[in-house]
């Protein structure tokens, strides 16, 4: 077997103790006999694997007890609908575009209500987070929406909005866990979980208690009704069993290196090998403003489309894969999640360096 450095986007690497460790209990979960993919989720044993990950999630992150956790299906791109559907009391939001993940959020709200696109990074391909100081929040806004870390186009917020009081929704699909989060600060929280955090089919909600409103119209979907699903404790219906195991395990192992402070320095750490390299070389440059860069997807382009081409291509016979940048970039993108070790990056900037040199470049 032979494990290659994966920079997939997502769904993305996860933690090779967590695999191994799923690995060892695949067959017989704890002495059950089965596996937790054949597990009655009314059980008590699947019970208490749901119980401890939301309790390792609340302690990782220090969630207060006034904000509902829910593990919850349709990733991200259902949340885009679940959010104007359930809080949007006066049929009005405002939007910060700042990528192709905001864009789509704020066009599946305007089915909703009325959405005001208060700030937008389009005018330069999304390469810099817009500037949050002269913000007008909308007097009627039932919230404002932001996306923290753009996947796609590798640029994350360093401050927030001042939302005047209105509550702040925040999609971290690509940040989540990454860094320390002030939950205070936020109204609703939401992650697909297959970018930084489990398998593709769970998504992990976290909202305010008194933002979930019961006097929703009664055609709303039960299934994307807040209030029902927080009352069920995620388990109306079936939910994703394995993906919300999966995740668990992802928490204890965040837990056990040290929490949130600990991985951010790492992914800090990490970051700054690939963008002081591509600050001083003379082939390969990073595409977005110095101070917008994401520490979870870095974006880059070499000098013509063809050595993009050839170094993509070259990167992935030496064990580097999916550095391919999204088709609406170009270019490369390597995401370098929590699960991606130190290793991993310093083995893709000596490679980088390489074909520097074997190319022309003066590295
Ligand atoms: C991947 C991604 C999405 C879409 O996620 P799905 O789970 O496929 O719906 C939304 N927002 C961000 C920031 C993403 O990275």
């Amino acid at each position: 077997m032979k494990r290659i450095y994966n920079f997939s986007a997502g769904p993305a690497i996860l933690p090779l103790k967590v695999l191994e460790e799923a690995q060892s209990e695949m067959l017989d979960y704890q002495g059950t006999g089965m596996s937790v993919m054949e597990m009655s989720h009314r059980s008590k044993t699947y019970q208490q694997i749901i119980d401890d990950a939301e309790a390792d999630l609340r302690k990782l992150v220090g969630i207060p007890s006034n904000y509902k956790v829910l593990f919850l299906q349709g990733g991200a791109t259902l949340q885009f609908s679940m959010i104007p559907m359930n809080l949007m009391k006066n049929q009005s939001a405002d939007y910060i575009i700042s990528g192709h993940w905001a864009k789509k959020a704020a066009e599946e709200a305007e089915k909703y209500g009325k959405v005001n696109i208060i700030a937008s990074s389009q005018d330069k391909m999304f390469s810099y987070i817009p500037d949050l100081k002269n913000l007008h929040i909308s007097k009627d806004a039932d919230y404002v929406h932001i996306c923290d870390n753009n996947t796609i186009y590798g640029t994350k917020y360093y401050e927030l909005p001042n939302t005047d009081g209105k509550p702040l929704v925040s999609d971290m699909s690509s940040s989540f866990l990454s860094e320390p989060i002030d939950i205070k600060k936020y109204g609703v929280i939401y992650a697909g979980a297959q970018k930084n955090v489990g398998p593709a089919g769970t998504v992990i909600v976290i909202i305010r208690e008194d933002l979930i409103r019961k006097d929703l119209p009664s055609y709303t979907p039960i299934m994307m009704r807040y209030d029902i699903q927080a009352e069920n404790q995620s388990m109306y219906n079936t939910p994703p069993t394995y993906g919300i195991y999966l995740c668990g395990k992802v928490f204890k192992w965040l837990l056990n290196l040290g929490g949130l402070e600990a991985i951010h320095k790492i992914n800090v750490e990490k970051a700054k090998l690939i963008y002081d390299y591509l600050d001083g070389s003379s082939m390969f440059f990073g595409t977005v403003e110095k101070k917008s860069r994401s520490i979870m997807n870095v974006c880059f382009k070499s000098t013509s489309e063809q050595l993009d081409e050839k170094f993509i291509k070259e990167a992935k016979a030496n064990g580097f894969d999916n550095l391919k940048g999204h088709r609406s970039v170009g270019g490369m993108r390597a995401s370098i999640y929590n699960a991606m070790p130190v290793e991993g990056v310093k083995a893709l900037v000596d490679f980088m360096k390489i074909f520097e040199h074997q190319n022309g470049g003066k590295a």
